[in-house]
């Protein structure tokens, strides 16, 4: 049973970010073949955008330094399956391996881009401009990230304008997709829609922005619904919450996709996802990581398949 709301778009692509994001901030290292293995299950659960990697400098990520070897494993895959790229030998690395849509992960905050990237904002956005050229001739899509949208662990609140300018500069070198990062999870949904309106101010497109939530305060489901109904129709999201928040200390980050797929699937919006089958691959992931995941609704749904009787028994 669903009940719609008011404003909002009939179908979301739900992006997921599990493979790339999440397991980069877990502890744990995978072997690659559970992380091919992690890829096709979600596939098969009807994730058709999947951030699969990252072809980062060697060493920089060790939990990502097999990205060659995954893509290889994977092959062609339906659907969109960007990998992040920070560089032009990272870029050259995704085109012999196969990949046909990158990332560039950019920082609204001088001090995230110093410590993330060793380079100021404009040095940071100097280094993608040549990186998404080239991709964007050889015919790749192209999303831009914008890091510390709200606020960030150093410099505290972010003023929009830095986030606008940010934003605007990846649309205009070329980014297909811009991605608004909540990246300390601080932000609240009257921010959410200012920030979109102040993009929609200077000609950004809504429906080319997505929105990446962390849940480190609980607001990212709150800030979601805010920004589907202010024109957004992409958001990101990690299977099982995966990734924890490295900025922060608390073991809720990325917002679990679980959570967003209960969420829209109870406003009537459609995602292809099959939340079953994604609830059995989040859990199985878990098991993989020897740790629990943080989404509510998986703990739920987890709970009820196992003992549906028991679950409704007790009050809670
Ligand atoms: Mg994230």
């Amino acid at each position: 049973m669903s009940t719609p709301l008011p404003g909002l778009p009939s179908l979301v692509e739900v992006y997921e970010v599990g493979p790339r994001d999440g397991l980069q901030n877990e502890a744990s290292v995978l072997p690659v073949q559970v992380k091919a293995e992690f890829v096709r299950r979600l596939l098969a659960a009807g994730l058709s955008t999947i951030e699969l990697t990252s072809f980062v400098p060697a060493g920089r990520v060790p939990q990502l330094a097999d990205a060659e070897e995954l893509l290889a494993l994977l092959g062609p895959l339906p659907g969109r399956h960007p990998v992040l790229v920070p560089t032009q030998k990272g870029l050259d690395r995704a085109l012999a391996a196969g990949a046909r849509e990158i990332a560039v992960f950019a920082s609204a905050t001088e001090t995230f881009a110093q410590r993330n990237l060793r380079r100021s904002v404009a040095g940071s956005l100097a280094m993608f401009r040549p990186v998404v050229t080239r991709a964007r001739t050889e015919g790749l899509a192209v999303r831009g990230y914008v890091s510390m949208c709200f606020g960030d662990p150093w410099e505290g609140p972010v003023p929009q304008a830095q986030v606008v300018d940010v934003a605007l500069r990846l649309h205009e070198m070329g980014c297909t997709e811009i991605s608004l990062g909540d990246t300390i999870g601080v932000g609240t949904p009257g921010q959410v829609v200012e920030l979109l309106r102040g993009l929609s101010a200077v000609g950004m497109a809504i429906g080319r922005v997505a929105v990446h939530f962390h849940d480190t305060y609980g607001q990212a489901l709150a800030n979601t619904l805010a920004a589907l109904q202010a024109g957004v129709t992409t958001v990101d999201a990690s299977a099982g919450g995966l990734g924890g928040c490295p900025y922060a200390a608390s073991a809720t980050g990325n917002l679990a996709t679980e959570d967003l797929v209960w969420q829209l699937h109870g406003l009537g919006v459609d995602t292809g996802i099959d939340l079953d089958a994604l609830v059995r691959t989040s859990v199985w992931m878990a098991e993989q990581l020897g740790r629990p995941s943080p989404s509510r609704a998986l703990a739920a749904l987890a709970a009820t398949s196992a003992s549906p009787s028991a679950a409704n028994e007790k009050s809670c």
